[in-house]
């Protein structure tokens, strides 16, 4: 194979999920909800199919749900888009990350990419071409350090790549935090690609705000969201990208010839969803927080240092206060001894020394196989 794989191997959380299938464990590794969204929703894909949406969809994005996302993009933040040049649907935030990658980085590139990254932005990189520089949010809050992100800026710095709220610490940048990597972006004119998969998913009355808002942001921003959490439908890959009108062309030229268009059916009802009250939002948002609290609360009195997440579906914990030390081995090790699946920080990092005591659980699963997780957890 092309140099530009080495290294790449299996997804982690392809491994681990294999792993729970093998083991019979339960799976608080990859990030996937074990309850299907709202029934209006999934009904609406399936009267789609019966109605013919069965070919391809134009090469944006149907009509409909361009226009649900420049909707939901104005309710919730104030944001004005055109629905014609300004969005682009594409095959889940996967694809949206990979084609706006590849239409921004040329070889040899540096992009910044907060540290621990979701692992497709490392793959990504790779496969543009890319130099990964990583800047890394530590234990135990997990924030940004402003100095840390202007010395990683060089003159081959092309794009900054940030996520939040983020995956897999949880943390929500702040104003503060976010006025920073605009001023950086403006100084060094820079381009950002901004994963805001989890915008809904924030606790504690926190609330989301787009970077593209800031100063100086809206003509290089690259604005990432996605029907798969807020909605519970991870397997219909629908996701999107908004920004100025050549941002929206760069990323569609390469969008083309990756997937050329994204699944039909799933687009108007993705549209209807986005549509949805504000107690939709509201009830995954609650239902989320309690199952975060039980879940924190239960690694907490099993001996796990917890780092409580602002934001995703996602727990970080320390192993060292039970002992462990190297985060890959205990999750290798934990399916065998007690029937349950988690993700290694290492598996995000560069620096790995950084990530080595750290492991993710998943706790968008129902209460009751996350009340068995914790129950198996004694046996550790
Ligand atoms: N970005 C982050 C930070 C994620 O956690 C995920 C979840 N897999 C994605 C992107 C991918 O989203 P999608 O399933 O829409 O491709
Ligand atoms: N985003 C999810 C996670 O981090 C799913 C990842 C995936 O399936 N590629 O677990």
């Amino acid at each position: 194979h092309a140099q530009r794989l080495d290294g790449l191997g299996t997804t982690i959380f392809a491994e681990m999920s294999a792993l729970a299938v093998r083991t019979g464990a339960v799976n608080l590794g990859q990030g996937l909800p074990d309850t299907d969204g709202p029934d209006s929703v999934l009904e609406a894909a399936v009267d789609a199919i019966r109605a013919g949406a069965n070919q391809y969809p134009p090469g944006r994005g149907i009509p409909a749900l361009r226009q649900a996302i420049v909707d939901h993009q104005r309710r919730f933040y104030g944001l004005e888009y055109d629905p014609d040049t300004q969005v682009l649907v594409t095959t889940g935030a996967t694809e949206a990350i990979a084609a706006a990658l590849l239409a921004y980085v040329e070889p040899g590139d540096e992009v910044i990419a907060l540290e621990p990254y979701y692992d497709s932005y490392a793959a990504c990189i790779a496969m543009a071409g890319g130099r990964r520089v990583p800047v890394t949010l530590r234990a135990p809050d997990f924030r940004l350090d402003l100095d840390e992100l202007r010395a990683a800026v060089t003159p081959r710095t092309k794009v900054l790549l940030i996520n939040s709220p983020h995956n897999p610490t949880g943390t929500v940048l702040t104003d503060e935090e976010l006025r920073g990597i605009s001023a950086i972006a403006v100084e060094h004119d820079l381009v950002v690609i901004t994963d805001e998969v989890y915008e809904h998913l924030i606790y504690d009355g926190g609330r989301h705000r787009p970077l593209t808002a800031y100063d100086g942001m809206a003509d290089r921003t690259v604005s990432i969201g996605s029907a798969g959490k807020t909605f519970s439908v991870t397997g219909w890959k629908i996701g999107w990208v908004t920004g100025t009108p050549e941002v929206v062309t760069a990323v569609n030229t390469s969008k083309q010839f990756l997937t050329y268009v994204s699944g039909a059916p799933f687009q108007p009802a993705v549209a209807g969803a986005l549509a949805l009250g504000n107690d939709y939002f509201d009830g995954v948002r609650a239902g989320l927080q309690h199952r975060r609290d039980l879940l924190c609360d239960g690694l907490e009195s099993l001996g796990f240092g917890v780092h409580r997440p602002q934001g995703t579906y996602f727990v970080t914990t320390d192993i060292r206060p039970l002992g462990h030390t190297d985060g890959v081995e205990f999750c290798r090790m934990l399916p065998e001894r007690t029937g349950v699946v988690a993700i290694p920080h290492q598996v995000f990092y560069d620096n790995l020394d950084a990530g080595r005591p750290l492991v993710r659980w998943a706790f968008c699963k129902k209460l009751d196989v996350l009340e068995e997780a914790l129950s198996r957890l004694t046996k550790l």
